[in-house]
């Protein structure tokens, strides 16, 4: 398994610290408001990432933050008369909502920097301790960026560049511009935690490098963010964490790409975003999903109104075939598979090959993609109406492209369940419709059922109905 590794720039093969194992880290959301579609890429790409390492027999440890104490966490409170603490409750519950919609499991840890405050304290104590660290008169504490050598080796900008781009700031405390906040004293009416240096709150970047010393130790397999987080955030974070811990802090850094919109990354500070929330009202929340996994994830992908209903055709596909193979699965011809069916689960192997080869490819979920649709087409041919399509074949096909779909976590969002009790509510009413002797109405009904696939059939015991 190849990776594309930021630091290095090129893809290398995957070895985890620990064999069988694989820790990983995300950066999370500042729960301030709903997450935009450009949130979404490297959630659900990491997603995806998590699920094949499993399907690979990793045990995967995956710890994703949630920044709970922030200016923009502490503005919205203001702007809405109500506590930093209920700003984050609030979008912590929301995130959640998006994400298991959008087929996003929970990760392994979700820690909140506000109940990490002891060992972001510690960290901060160490840097200082070892002189990476220096508090100054009003209470804040900085990284000396200058101590540390490899400043800047994410990002690839040699420190004179740094230097001589930084701002400098004439009331500045700091030493240096470059260095950065690890400690904030307070101000009046925010919320503060008592250190060592007086009351205040962390500085953004200090919460992930404590974070992932308390649940992964000092050096982890797998770091990911968006392509926006390399610098400073990530840089930020290989300083502070093995300046503190003297040891590696990541083996493979991974960077998604932008989302953008009419060629523009998508954010908020631009304006030109759509919440998960609203293009899911739109589009439904499966199709942004599909829509992610059909592009490489370091490539630039444009959202669009297209883009969003190709991915609702395809998925509908998917579906369509998938449907098409359960209804088989109980209602084909008994006995041996037809050659035809056999024909596709021979070639299952070489199949399985490609789709790890794609994924192994440093991701590529776009390949991947290709080679469930191969399947699908695969075995529509092989149970089309011309064939005499046997249970057992047809099991078998769900079989193998449920493997895929699982990898993907696709085909998610509509069961078995809410398909039968959506055919059952739809006869309820042309039963209505009939009663009240609306016979278009009713007609309509059994048309839409019709076009479903769905059968209906008048018999004593009342309406009952089969997939045609
Ligand atoms: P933010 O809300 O800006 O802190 O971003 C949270 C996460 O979403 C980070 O990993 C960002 O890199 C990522 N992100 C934000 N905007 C985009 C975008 N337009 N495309 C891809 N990733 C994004
Ligand atoms: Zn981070």
């Amino acid at each position: 398994m190849e990776i594309f590794n930021s630091m290095t720039r090129r893809k290398e093969e995957f070895v985890p610290i620990e064999p069988g194992k694989v820790r990983m880290y995300a950066c999370g959301p500042t729960v301030y408001n709903l997450i935009h579609v450009g949130n979404a890429r490297p959630i659900i790409l990491f997603d995806v990432l998590r699920r094949y390492l499993e399907y690979r027999g990793y045990e995967v440890t995956f710890v994703q933050n949630f920044t709970d104490v922030d200016d923009k966490i502490i503005k919205r409170a203001n702007e809405e008369g109500i506590s930093s603490r209920e700003v984050a409750e609030k979008y912590i519950a929301e995130y959640f909502k998006d994400a298991k919609a959008l087929g996003v499991r929970p990760a392994t840890i979700h820690p909140r920097a506000t109940e990490t405050m002891d060992e972001i304290i510690d960290l901060v104590r160490t840097l200082v301790d070892k002189g990476y660290a220096y508090a100054v008169p009003s209470g804040d504490v900085y990284f000396r960026t200058l101590k540390f050598p490899g400043y800047g080796k994410l990002s690839h900008q040699p420190i004179e560049d740094l230097q001589s781009g930084a701002r400098i700031d004439v009331n500045d405390e700091k030493e240096n511009p470059l260095d950065f906040a690890l400690w904030k004293a307070a101000k009046p009416g925010e919320p503060s935690w008592d250190s060592p240096w007086g009351k205040g709150r962390p500085g953004w970047h200090i919460e992930c490098s404590a974070m992932n010393r308390k649940y992964l130790g000092p050096t982890i397999d797998i770091h990911c963010g968006g392509e926006d987080l390399q610098f400073p955030h990530h840089e930020n974070e290989i300083a502070q964490s093995e300046a503190a811990n003297g040891v590696p802090f990541v083996h493979y850094w991974m960077h998604n790409g932008f989302l953008n919109i009419d060629n523009k990354k998508m954010s908020k500070s631009l304006g030109n975003f759509f919440t998960v929330r609203d293009a899911a009202a739109a589009y439904g929340y499966e199709p942004i999903r599909f829509f992610m996994l059909s592009a490489h994830y370091r490539t630039p992908l444009n959202y669009s109104a297209e883009s969003l209903q190709q991915a609702q055709a395809a998925l509908e596909r998917l579906y369509t075939a998938r449907d098409n193979l359960r209804f088989l699965a109980e209602h084909g011809a008994e006995g041996e598979m037809t050659p035809a069916e056999r024909e596709v689960l021979d070639a299952a192997e070489s199949f399985r090959e490609r789709f790890d080869a794609a994924m192994d490819d440093d991701f590529n979920t776009a390949d991947a993609v290709s080679v469930l649709f191969e399947v699908v087409r695969a075995a529509n041919k092989a149970t089309g109406p011309d064939q005499k399509p046997t249970r057992d074949g047809a099991k078998a096909l769900l079989g193998l492209m449920g493997e895929f779909t699982d990898v993907l976590g696709l085909l998610y969002d509509k069961s078995e369940d809410d398909l039968d009790a959506k055919v059952e509510e739809m006869i309820t009413k042309r039963q209505e419709a009939r009663k009240a002797k609306n016979w278009a109405e009713a007609d309509r009904i059994r048309d839409e059922l019709k076009a479903m696939g769905i059968v209906l059939m008048d018999t004593k015991q009342g309406v009952q109905w089969k997939r045609d």
